[in-house]
């Protein structure tokens, strides 16, 4: 396996060190560990050199304000990320004068960072024995072992295996190696066995299963949610938006005013219920769809111009249309906002 990491290793920004053989930066191993959650290595790299090159270190992140992090965020998703993320560089810079924890216990109590991604620091930034499995490393070890139980029930086991082999011997490297192998040999469609350094041990390989494994149990329906969004235009051309609660889905983020997220039909009242403020509302034609990870989201946008004296609800900010940029709004908003501009 490290001979074959060796000889391919993916060039990746936050592995490159200052000399070969130097451990990464632990900053940059835990940002881009972070970013790496639930988004692909592809969509990272643009939102890594971003964050690096205006905080290059995690005292200069902690310093940040919350509103340009969140900002700087968009389109990665997940924001409760981003917090958890401004919260740890605070609290490394506070209670470790900027130095991380080496233990995956430690680092396990700082804000944002689960089992995995202690794990993964702990490897890679540390070169601890930690036993680091990712997506691509239980595929590899579910076939590499043919575990033909199906997830998420097969989970454990796999844990169990992926820590049997993880080695004393450049155990950061070993883990990052298994996760470039799953990634670019042992794909999820056509695996190329032809060239992996595990098939003489593979069993999955050995009973031609390779591409059937991993199984996995069949998913639930994501059930569908329902709301109004409030699309209000002042005389100027401006329009409304304000900031969600800190806590909950899209916490501290600006959002085109917004009703609750309701599951199965919303009876037409509930439009007027859940205005920032009462206003000639008239529903936009067609409707706003999004995919959150537990649901579906379906919006009408209700529009109104405003004449005059006009209604202001709590927290909010009128922006023109241009500036819209200027905000930190996740993409169902911008969705939203495409959408009135599109239509009224
Ligand atoms: Fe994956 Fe094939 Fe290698 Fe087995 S031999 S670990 S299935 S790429």
């Amino acid at each position: 396996m490290l001979d074959w990491y060796d000889a391919h290793a993916r060039l990746l920004p936050w592995r490159l060190g200052p000399s070969p053989r130097r451990r990464p930066d632990p900053y940059r191993v835990w940002l881009s560990e972070i970013m790496l959650q639930q988004t692909t290595v592809a969509t990272v790299i643009p939102y890594f050199a971003a964050f690096t090159k205006r905080w290059p270190d995690v005292g200069a992140l902690a310093h940040a304000r919350l509103d340009d992090v969140l900002h700087a965020w968009q389109g990665l998703g997940y924001y409760a990320r981003a917090r958890n993320l401004h919260q740890c560089a605070k609290t490394v810079s506070a209670e470790g004068a900027g130095n991380f924890p080496e233990t995956t216990e430690e680092l396990e109590a700082l804000p944002g960072i689960g089992p995995y991604t202690a794990a993964a620091i702990a490897a890679i930034a540390f070169d601890r024995p930690a036993t680091v499995v990712d997506g691509n490393v239980e595929r590899v070890i579910a076939r590499l072992f043919g575990v033909t139980e199906t997830l998420p029930a097969a989970r454990e086991r796999i844990r169990s295996l992926a820590a049997e082999l993880t080695p004393h011997v450049r155990p950061g490297d070993y883990a990052q190696g298994l996760m470039d192998l799953g990634a670019g040999v042992c794909r999820p469609r056509k695996p190329a066995c032809g060239s992996c350094p595990l098939s003489a041990s593979c069993i999955a390989f050995k009973k031609g299963l390779a591409e059937e494994l991993p199984r996995r149990a069949a998913k639930p329906v994501r059930p569908t949610r329902r709301g109004f969004a409030y699309w209000a235009v002042r005389p100027d051309g401006a329009v409304m938006l304000r900031k969600r609660p800190a806590k909950g889905l899209l916490g501290g983020m600006m959002e085109v005013p917004s009703g609750v997220w309701r599951e199965g039909e919303i009876a037409p009242a509930t439009a007027d219920a859940d205005a920032p403020f009462a206003a000639d509302w008239r529903p936009l034609p067609g409707t706003v769809g999004h995919v959150f990870t537990h649901f579906r989201l379906e919006v009408t946008v209700l529009a109104a111009r405003l004449e005059g004296g006009h209604g202001m609800a709590d927290g909010a900010v009128w922006c023109p249309p241009e500036r819209l940029g200027d905000h930190a709004l996740p993409t169902v908003m911008k969705k939203i906002a495409a959408h009135a501009l599109a239509k009224f």
